[in-house]
């Protein structure tokens, strides 16, 4: 025979069996949630105090504009740091300047030579 005490840790193992999976499904996915958070608030903690700071000397960077592309300048010690694509914009737009600079140099020796 089965007592009522008997019955309850039946009933409870049961109950644990059936939603054991899910319950640690649950705390899993609180434990990645809250890992995540806690990722993204040291993600921004790092870019608060690193943001538009000379990776080089710690000074301040300021944003100057050189061939018509904004790159960024330390005060301090005048490093240059580009973000991404900057410096390949840089580089066409000089290898464009270099063309038109071929271009007339090339119409005035064909004008000097005819
Ligand atoms: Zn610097």
């Amino acid at each position: 025979m089965v007592d009522l005490e008997d019955l309850g840790r039946i009933r409870e193992n049961e109950w644990f069996s059936a939603n054991e999976k899910e319950l640690i499904r649950q705390a899993k996915e609180r434990k990645t949630a809250q890992q995540q958070q806690m990722l993204a608030a040291e993600e921004e903690k790092l870019r608060q105090l690193h943001w538009m700071k000379c990776p080089k000397c710690g000074h301040d960077l300021e944003e100057v504009v050189h061939e018509g592309v904004k790159i960024d300048e330390c005060k301090k010690c005048k490093g240059i740091f580009l973000d991404a694509g900057e410096l390949a914009e840089i580089l066409l737009r000089s290898q464009e300047a270099n063309r038109m600079l071929f271009r007339k140099l090339s119409h005035l020796v064909f004008k000097v030579s005819s």
